[in-house]
């Protein structure tokens, strides 16, 4: 069996707990995730209530390599496990954004329609009707179904997390950027344009305008709040840890720019001051030695300062309520698989006594 068969199997066997759930089950597509960001191997779209899978993205070294005629027996049980906990992980997503759905029209009291439903969360409007139409919740549901939805689209944390996905996928690209590496050997006339020009104002407008200023105006909101929940502390202490890792990278990249600028000070002091004596002169020149290697030691700084906000943005991103319950939903299933007390094929199609 080859891999896109074998994800359809996993995935007809997660629609088939949608179903005995009530949630309509979304469109599968296979092919690339790439534009849904960095390393995405699969993701649930609310928009056309689909789930696309990408069996090669970044699931089996072996399987890349082959391509289309990779199976399943190509996959290590671990690699195996991983791709059906992330179909898993992605059905979980749509029972989610179902729940949330059918509280925001529990709540409602009969005062949407369908389109308005669907406008609101940004979901079809056959899946709105669905949440319409639904039973009336439990306590447990309804406790759950507000925890999904105050992150997704509708909810009061939309724009936290539509913001730390930006953040995430811009900081996990500039830190990938062989550039960092290149500049790291060089000295302050090879550097300075290229801070001046590029580096300086990107930090500038994605770490400072758009990053500090974003995040304190969140925070402000966050701490002027009269009751938080613990979606709100959630959030808040996530937040908190965002904030400071932004910080991290403003100060790295103002390092950066006092090194270029100090240097290029003292090459005109140096200009305007010749020395003669020879053991003077050999001293300046190991000031300048000492001085040509601060740049790339800077630059170096910065690089690390980018790839720990994209950690601590990737620790926010696992610690979204959604997240949490689906990486843990998928996580169950993969272990499952793995230690063999649930088969990779799904139960339906392996025969039993
Ligand atoms: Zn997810």
């Amino acid at each position: 069996m080859t891999l896109v068969p074998f994800a359809g199997l996993v995935l007809d066997e997660a629609f088939r707990l949608l179903r005995q759930d009530g949630v309509p089950v979304p469109k599968p597509n296979f092919g690339p995730t790439a534009n849904a960001g960095p390393g995405v191997a699969a993701y649930f779209d609310p928009h056309d209530w689909s789930i696309t899978v990408d069996v090669f993205a970044g699931v089996s070294e072996k399987a890349t390599r082959l391509g289309p005629s990779a199976k399943l027996a190509d996959l290590t049980p671990k690699e195996a496990a991983t791709l059906a906990g992330s179909c898993y992980h992605e059905a979980r997503h749509t029972q989610q954004e179902f729940q949330a759905a059918r509280l925001v029209a529990e709540d409602a009291h009969g005062t949407k329609t369908a389109a308005a439903l669907a406008a609101e969360l940004g979901i079809p409007e056959v899946a709105a009707a669905a949440a319409l139409a639904a039973m009336p919740m439990s306590a447990v549901e309804r406790k759950e179904g507000a925890e999904w939805h105050a992150l997704s689209q509708g909810g009061r944390h939309a724009d936290y997390q539509r913001w730390n996905e930006k953040l995430r996928y811009f900081t996990a690209e500039l830190a990938a950027m062989s550039f960092w590496q290149d500049y790291s050997s060089k000295g302050t006339e090879a550097v300075y344009p290229i801070w001046e020009k590029v580096i300086h104002p990107t930090v500038e407008k994605r770490y400072r305008a758009e990053g500090l200023v974003v995040a304190a105006r969140k925070l402000d909101q966050l701490w002027d709040l009269p009751h938080r929940d613990s979606v709100d502390l959630g959030v808040l202490y996530q937040l908190s840890n965002i904030r400071d890792g932004i910080q991290d990278v403003l100060d790295a990249e103002a390092k950066l720019g006092q090194t270029l600028v100090k240097n290029r000070a003292n090459a005109v002091i140096r200009a305007n001051t010749p020395v003669s004596d020879p053991q003077e002169i050999n001293i300046r020149k190991l000031e300048v030695a000492a001085e040509e290697m601060s740049p790339g030691r800077d630059v170096l700084a910065l690089l690390i300062a980018l790839m720990q906000l994209k950690m601590i943005s990737e620790d926010a991103y696992r610690a979204y309520p959604e997240e949490a319950d689906a990486y843990k939903r998928g996580g169950e299933v993969a272990s499952e698989i793995e230690k063999g007390e649930t088969a990779p094929v799904p139960a339906a199609t392996v025969k039993r006594p």
